[in-house]
């Protein structure tokens, strides 16, 4: 039978008046849902940069969230897109307040978060929750934002709940974060949070885009075991005891008392602002309020005083320079002719033939004249 002959259908003979058969479609290639996925990843349409920012200052989440991912995004394209959307969304953002909360894992970040964003949302604000892992970099695990976490605050609408972004240096996530503020403002977030392990150098990037910094910790465990330093301490406007419940309560308030006395030795903030150590149960939601209390204190102090204005304007700058210096050294580490020189003066280097010093001004020369 010839190929003609498959394909003829007696039906659509002239004898069967009204009847047609059409011919069907060969059946296709097998498709793979990999394909299928990698076909729709290239294709994914980019909305224009206005879509997103009506969308975004309507209040609307689906495109808040894309337009985060595109903050996110390591292509070009999606960096422009995203700059764009920020630029236009960044006069009406800053009307927050902006809280970091870090303390080690297993302290109650989590919980406590849930605690109060739900006595915030319940009192009328919207809250959008962002973290810095700094171990979602290095291990490509996280310690904080997954899934199951913070389960009441994900089911609440007026809650934004984002994992920390995970591609990059410390500075390029922490950046990255600082932007996403100013989306999750535009959108009317009235309250941010910023949470973070406190364990690494991640705080001082969070202290760098809050207004308030909160420092959970436990009774009975020596700062050594808590992994807190000093430094973190003193960047403290509140210390929390949490877990203050149950056999525990007492051990809180003799480590409230201890802190309290500790944190009077450092030196006078510029805020103007003591620092007060409170004891919290964030499971029990005993303390939430008074948490609250004094962060509300804290920013009618600081507004009256200029300090909150001062310290925007300050990070503000930094974080110009921030941008600044991480954009140029991608420049130069990205650069091909760069990438190929500095593979033989590290050798150089290593076999003690050059110095580092003239290493790197033999390659910041090199880079100089590229342009
Ligand atoms: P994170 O790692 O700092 O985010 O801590 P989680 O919020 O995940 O809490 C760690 C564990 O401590 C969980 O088992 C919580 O149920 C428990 N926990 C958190 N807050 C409290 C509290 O106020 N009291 C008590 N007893 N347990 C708490």
């Amino acid at each position: 039978m010839s190929e003609k002959d498959t394909h003829h259908h007696v039906e659509n003979e002239s004898v069967f008046k009204g009847l047609k058969v059409n011919e069907g479609i060969s059946q296709p290639d097998s498709v793979s849902a990999d394909s299928v996925k990698r076909f729709l990843k290239k294709n994914r349409k980019l909305l224009a940069v206005q879509v997103y920012v009506d969308g975004i200052l309507k209040g609307d989440i689906t495109l808040l969230s894309k337009a985060v991912t595109l903050v996110e995004s390591a292509n070009s394209k999606h960096q422009k897109l995203a700059q764009d959307i920020i630029t236009q969304c960044l006069p009406y953002s800053g009307k927050s307040i902006r809280v970091g909360i870090t303390g080690v894992p297993g302290v109650g970040k989590s919980t406590f978060i849930e605690a109060l964003g739900s006595y915030i949302t319940n009192k009328g604000g919207k809250l959008a929750v962002l973290a810095i892992d700094p171990s979602s970099e290095r291990t490509k695990g996280s310690i904080l934002g997954d899934k199951t976490r913070m389960e009441d605050l994900a089911g609440d609408k007026n809650a934004y709940i984002r994992p920390s972004p995970s591609a990059g240096s410390l500075g390029g996530v922490a950046r990255k974060t600082r932007e996403i503020i100013i989306l999750c403002e535009a959108a009317g977030f009235d309250h941010v949070f910023i949470e973070t392990v406190g364990v690494g150098q991640s705080e001082t990037a969070v202290h760098s885009m809050t207004d308030f910094f909160l420092l959970l910790m436990l009774a009975g465990a020596g700062d050594e075991l808590q992994g807190i330093k000093r430094g973190i301490m003193e960047m403290a406007d509140v210390i929390a005891i949490n877990k203050a419940d149950g056999s525990n309560t007492e051990k809180a308030q003799m480590a409230r008392v201890q802190y309290q006395n500790a944190i009077h030795l450092f030196p006078k903030k510029d805020s103007d602002w003591a620092p007060n150590v409170l004891t919290c149960s964030a499971v029990k939601k005993i303390g939430i309020s008074e948490v609250w209390e004094q962060i509300e204190k804290y920013r009618s102090l600081t507004g009256k005083n200029g300090y909150f204005y001062s310290k925007r304007n300050e990070q503000a700058t930094y974080w110009m320079h921030e941008t600044i210096a991480e954009q140029l050294k991608r420049n130069f580490y990205d650069n091909p002719e760069i990438k190929e020189r500095l593979k033989v003066l590290e050798n150089y280097v290593l076999s003690e033939e050059m110095s580092s010093f003239v290493a790197a001004g033999n390659l910041l020369e090199m880079y100089s004249k590229l342009k």
